[in-house]
């Protein structure tokens, strides 16, 4: 469908197209005429479909026709990266209307809590917000949401599984009962249901391609073990210049820093990040690997969900992501929208059962592919091994423990 027939303002219109977007997505399809018509809305769609668009543009259609500048919409979400990154969206489509927006996020200086408790005290129109900064201002006595329109909980399954629950509660209060909410998640668990139920009226109800790889994306695994992972990836991605841009995800903060130094290459062209790094070296890593500086961006499950990097060519999950839904997330980092790119697992002798669970939730199996010669044998594809009934005190074979992550 195109953006013409969504009843889109011509300024938007003008904006949508100097992102380069041709077509609405499906979400967008579906979730612009509802917002149009002031209802509430539940959808479930993982990032990489357009959600973002989904709610910023019948947003700022509405805004666009209300000069005062008073704070109308609040979007709250699981992190800074998130935040930063819908904070740029919206920039870009209000870039010809008068509408400001700020992120709010916690890490960084005094100067920035200064610029915050401006932007919420002058009437900046839309603010994106993690929950905790949020409450701290909040609880300064000098934010004002009474002019407030809309709600809108993005990453709703994640904030949860972060324990923003009560938070989220919290902030609710201080908004004004009619005002329209729209929850975005990329999963629905009971949790979220509950939130839901609680929090919108009459919702209309739109699901997206739950827990399937965007479309366009290659998925390969390989059979490893651990100590063949690093020159594995060595082998993968050196010497290919027409490779740019990989993305390789580890389970832990630990790792991320033990497999930058095992990968060939030198200064900015293999970094690193984790929650370890602070705002501003976060912020600086991922405008490299943006721009292309860093080929190569090791990280934990930070950037997983919600963020926006375009033209990765490969994303490897170093280790089997621990949840089904997890490895969806990350596959999606590649192939966004309507580009193609490549996934690739490494799955180790104990990591197969939870790489079957994967297969399953997608619905088909990932092609097994070959070690490279000179890397020597893998092990041999058997998912059921591992899965050993403990048989009590004594009987129990260290070996056969799923990993703890
Ligand atoms: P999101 O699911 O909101 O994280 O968006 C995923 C990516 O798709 C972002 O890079 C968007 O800029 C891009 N995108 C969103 N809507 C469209 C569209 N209609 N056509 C092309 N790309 C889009």
């Amino acid at each position: 469908m195109k953006f013409q027939e969504l009843k889109l303002s011509d300024t938007l219109l003008e904006a949508i197209s100097f992102m380069g977007y041709e077509e609405a997505t499906p979400i967008q399809e579906k979730a612009i005429p509802a917002i149009m018509e002031h209802k509430d809305l539940i959808a479930s769609a993982q990032t990489g479909t357009g959600k973002t668009a989904a709610f910023i543009l019948p947003v700022l259609n509405e805004l666009a026709n209300d000069n005062r500048h008073e704070t109308k919409v609040l979007v709250i979400v699981p992190t800074r990266e998130l935040a930063l990154q819908i904070d740029q969206q919206i920039q870009g489509f209000s870039y010809f209307t008068p509408v400001e927006s700020i992120a709010i996020y916690g890490g960084g200086s005094g100067s920035e809590w200064d610029q915050q408790k401006r932007a919420l005290t002058s009437g900046t129109e839309i603010i994106v917000a993690t929950p905790g900064k949020l409450i701290s201002h909040l609880n300064m006595g000098y934010v004002k949401f009474e002019h407030l329109r809309y709600l809108i909980l993005d990453e709703a399954d994640r904030m949860l599984d972060m324990g923003f629950y009560e938070d989220i509660q919290k902030i609710i209060t201080y908004l004004p009962k009619e005002r329209q909410t729209l929850m975005f998640s990329a999963t629905m668990p009971p949790k979220i249901k509950q939130l839901a139920a609680k929090t919108l009226k009459n919702p209309v109800e739109i699901s997206i391609g739950l827990s399937k790889p965007a479309e366009g994306v290659l998925q390969a695994a390989y059979l490893t073990y651990e100590n063949q992972k690093t020159p594995l990836i060595n082998d993968l991605i050196t010497g290919k210049p027409e490779v740019k841009s990989v993305l390789i995800f580890s389970s832990t903060k630990k790792k991320v820093s033990d497999i930058v130094h095992g990968l060939r290459g030198h200064g900015s062209e293999i970094r690193g990040i984790s929650s370890d790094l602070e705002q501003s070296k976060r912020e600086e890593v991922l405008r490299d690997f943006r721009s292309k500086r860093t080929r190569v961006l090791v990280a934990t499950d930070v950037l997983s969900r919600g963020i926006d990097i375009k033209d990765i060519d490969i994303v490897i999950n170093y280790d089997v992501p621990g949840d089904a839904e997890d490895y969806v997330h990350r596959v999606g980092r590649t192939a966004r929208a309507a580009s193609s790119g490549l996934a690739i697992t490494l799955i180790n002798e104990r990591d197969m059962m939870s790489f079957r669970q994967i297969e399953e939730l997608i619905g088909y199996e990932v092609m097994k592919l070959p070690l490279p010669a000179g890397l020597g044998e893998g092990p041999k594809w058997n998912p059921r091994v591992i899965r050993r009934p403990y048989r009590g005190k004594g009987n129990f074979r260290g070996s056969d423990r799923r990993k703890k992550r």
